[in-house]
Parts: C-alpha cells; sequence; structure tokens
C-alpha cells in the first residue's frame, strides 16, 4: 500500500499554535490599548485588492510590487493581489467611504496578513502579519513625531523598551528630483565600483542603492551625497520640527542618511525601528514608516497629506521569546468539576453550564471516568476548589466540595453550590 504524503505548510507560512496564542493575545490586547490611548479607530480591509491599487501607490518599480507580490488573474479575469502591506489598502477605503468627511485628521489603525514573495529565512515570512497606524489630513510634523511615540508606547508596553529609532528625511517632489540628480552623477563616476544591482537600481529607482547590502558598495555609500543637504526649505524646517518633538519626549535617534524605505509612496520624513544589535542587519527591522501626503491624491481622493507606520508581528514575538518577555498563560481555573458514572457525567455538563453562568472559571474532563486521574488533572492546573460529582451525589442532588490545598471535603446541596463556592472563591 502506497505511503500518503503528508502536506505540510506551504513554504514561508506557518502556523500559529496554541502555545504561541498568548503572546499574539498580548499584542492584539496592547494594540488596541495603545490605539484607544491615542485615539485611533479600527479599520479592517480585505486582504484581495486590485492589482492596481499597488501599482500605483507602492510603484512598479518596487521590489515589493515587481518581485514579491502575489498577483493573479480570477476565473472572471479580475487582475487581483494579495496586499503586500496595509497601507494602500486603507487609503483606499478612505477614499472611497468618504472618510475626508469625517473630523480630520483622522486616526486609523489596523491589524492583519501581509503576504510577500520573498526567499523565506528567519523573520521573514511569505504570509507575515502588521500592525497599522495611520493618521490622515494633517501635515503638520507633530502627527510625524506622535507616531513615532505611538511606537515606542507599543513597544514598551509590549516588553521591548530598548529600540532605536532611524529616520531621515527624503524630501518631497521638489527637492528630490535635485538629489536624484546629484546621487546619479556620483554614482556615474563609481559605477565600477558597484554591484550589478545597483546598476540596475540606478535606472529604475536610484534611491534604493542606498540600502544596498551588498559588501561592494558600501565604500560608495559611504562617501554619496546626502539627501538632508538638499532638502527645500519647507522639508527641512518640517524634519527639525520632528526632532524637536522627538527631542521633547525623550526618543533619541540616528539620523540615518541611507534609510530610503522600499515605497514610492513616502515623501518626507522615513523611519525604521530596530532593537540595538539588530541596527547593522537593516532587513530585521521592527517596524516602519514615513509620511506619504501624495498618496490620496494618487489614488484619485482629494489632497490629504498623512502619515503612518507598521510594525511587523512576527519579528516583535521573535524578540520577545529571544528576551524572555513574560506573557501570561491562561489563567487557573477556580474550580475542577470532576464526575463518576454515567448520571453524574450527565448531570454534570448541565452543572458545568450553571457554574459558567455564575462567572466561576471551571475545568472538566468528562471523558476521563478514573477520579484519581481527574484529581491528578485538577492539581496540575492549579484549580483551588475540586466539584466531586459521583452517582450517589448525582441521586442526592448534592455535590462534594473539595479544597485541593488541604484536602478538606465537604457535602452541599446542588441547590446551595454557587452561593457555597462564591463564599469561598
Ligand atoms: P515594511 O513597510 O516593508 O518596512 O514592513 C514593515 C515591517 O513589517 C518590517 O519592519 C517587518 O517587521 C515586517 N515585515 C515586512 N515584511 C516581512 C516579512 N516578509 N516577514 C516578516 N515580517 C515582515
Amino acid at each position: 500500500m502506497s505511503k500518503k504524503k503528508i502536506i505540510q505548510a506551504s513554504k514561508g507560512t506557518y502556523d500559529i499554535l496554541p502555545q504561541d496564542q498568548t503572546y499574539w493575545d498580548k499584542i492584539r490586547k496592547v494594540a488596541q490599548d495603545t490605539a484607544a490611548d491615542f485615539g485611533f479607530l479600527r479599520i479592517d480591509t480585505p486582504l484581495i485588492e486590485e492589482q492596481e491599487l499597488f501599482a500605483r501607490g507602492i510603484g512598479l518599480g518596487t521590489d515589493i510590487v515587481e518581485k514579491e507580490m502575489y498577483s493573479f488573474s480570477t476565473k472572471g479575469r479580475d487582475k487581483v493581489a494579495l496586499r503586500p502591506e496595509l497601507t494602500a489598502g486603507v487609503a483606499r477605503a478612505f477614499i472611497e467611504h468618504g472618510l475626508f468627511s469625517l473630523s480630520q485628521p483622522l486616526k486609523l489603525w489596523s491589524v492583519g496578513p501581509i503576504f510577500r514573495y520573498e526567499q523565506p529565512q528567519a523573520g521573514r515570512y511569505r504570509q507575515s502579519h502588521q500592525i497599522d497606524f495611520e493618521v490622515f489630513g494633517s501635515a503638520d510634523a507633530v502627527l510625524d513625531a506622535q507616531i513615532i511615540q505611538v511606537a515606542f508606547w507599543f513597544l514598551k508596553k509590549i516588553g521591548l523598551k530598548e529600540v532605536v529609532l532611524h529616520i531621515n528625511s527624503i524630501g518631497c517632489k521638489d527637492c528630490r528630483g535635485l538629489y536624484r540628480k546629484a546621487l546619479l552623477d556620483y554614482y556615474r563616476r563609481n559605477t565600477k565600483k558597484i554591484c550589478p544591482d545597483c546598476k540596475v537600481r540606478l535606472k529604475k529607482n536610484p534611491l534604493r542603492v542606498l540600502d544596498c547590502k551588498n559588501e561592494k558598495c558600501q565604500d560608495v555609500i559611504s562617501q554619496a551625497p546626502v539627501m538632508v543637504d538638499y532638502l527645500c526649505d519647507g522639508c527641512k524646517e518640517h524634519f527639525k520640527e520632528t526632532l524637536d518633538y522627538l527631542d521633547e519626549l525623550e526618543i533619541s535617534y540616528y539620523l540615518d542618511s541611507h534609510l530610503v524605505r522600499g515605497l514610492d509612496y513616502y515623501n518626507r520624513n522615513v523611519f525604521e525601528f530596530f532593537l540595538p544589535q539588530q541596527e547593522d542587519k537593516k532587513s530585521l527591522a521592527l517596524g516602519g514608516g514615513g509620511r506619504y501626503d501624495g498618496l490620496i491624491k494618487l489614488l484619485g481622493g482629494k489632497e490629504t497629506p498623512a502619515v503612518g507606520l507598521a510594525l511587523g508581528v512576527e519579528r516583535i514575538i521573535g524578540e520577545m521569546k529571544k528576551r524572555g518577555v513574560k506573557v501570561s498563560g491562561r489563567a487557573a481555573p477556580e474550580v475542577f468539576l470532576l464526575q463518576l458514572g454515567n448520571l453524574a457525567k450527565r448531570k454534570g455538563l448541565k452543572l458545568y453550564e450553571e457554574l459558567l453562568r455564575n462567572k466561576i472559571s471551571v475545568a472538566e474532563s468528562f471523558s476521563r471516568d478514573s477520579i484519581k486521574a481527574q484529581l491528578k488533572l485538577a492539581d496540575k492546573l492549579q484549580a483551588k476548589i475540586a466539584l466531586i460529582f459521583g452517582q450517589q451525589e448525582a441521586l442526592d442532588d448534592t455535590t462534594i466540595i473539595r479544597e485541593m490545598d488541604s484536602g478538606v471535603q465537604e457535602i452541599v446541596p446542588l441547590s446551595k453550590v454557587i452561593k457555597e463556592l462564591k463564599k469561598r472563591l
């Protein structure tokens, strides 16, 4: 007989098993609390969007759209893609539902899976999850600082306290042109010293040469002209104001003139978050973001300045585990319901429900018949009280309350059991 092949999770995807759910519960809870603390409203958008949304928003020449996006045609020949990030979908929803008519700035947050066809490795998956915070409708630098504050707040509450902020300004469409020209001139003088990928980047997306990881390019990168020297007055002022606010918040930052981010929609401030040991391996940022004042208009909406960020859940959980951040597991049940015999088993199902209705946390093992095995489990779960419901008790409509610590037992009528338990718990 041929042995059936065991099907495994698709490459670069993984299962979130019960033992890991405590990390996810904590992340969701802290994200929700942070959103409430800073006035963000929840939004959820579909995992599937029109391909054009990402082509227009993130940019056709970017790695994310060109190499990493899961794009396909449906049976009805619609060209769709699994979202490779959340911002474009949230921006589309903002326009589609006329959210600009709500009081601005409008703060929205979201959490969910993203899909990127990447070479899987530690901290890099094909299906991963992001938490997203976005602010629409204000160009004020105070919001750039506040969104960074939100990320620091969230990460601190999660238990990651030594976060390092890398920040840069990539200017606006006016000043970036001048910079791009200076960068191209410089690289043309140095083409012999750069890798083949950077030669392609110079044609398609010149700023990306700055975050090339190839050893060969590092010398050229270190001497390259820097964007901040080319910023127009408006962008310079915006950058300076943001840094002033960060000083006020006592958030220390590293001015990273090579930080450009891989998405076309950004302008002015861009930033990423690292833990100290990760800084040199820039690909393993915990999160990143920036201002995207042109995106809403580019997608067909009214001119709406915006700023936002995304945090990577898998990398955050990876660091929580590495650093031994404690997450509380399932709380011990107050009561363990033990049953013995058919009648007790049948009546026990209902008794269990009655305990729940009265907000008593309870556990059971209806499929185990041995009292000894059930007591052992009650002990393992650290229940305070065992409720023993045997054949005789089921006939008499009574039950035995046993204090697990002392072993002291008392028989009580079923009609009084809730009152008696509440007295003891
Ligand atoms: P990005 O906007 O591409 O910088 O993504 C924001 C954050 O999402 C990153 O800093 C990572 O923490 C996380 N992230 C992005 N892509 C992946 C991936 N393929 N696997 C795991 N995490 C990712």
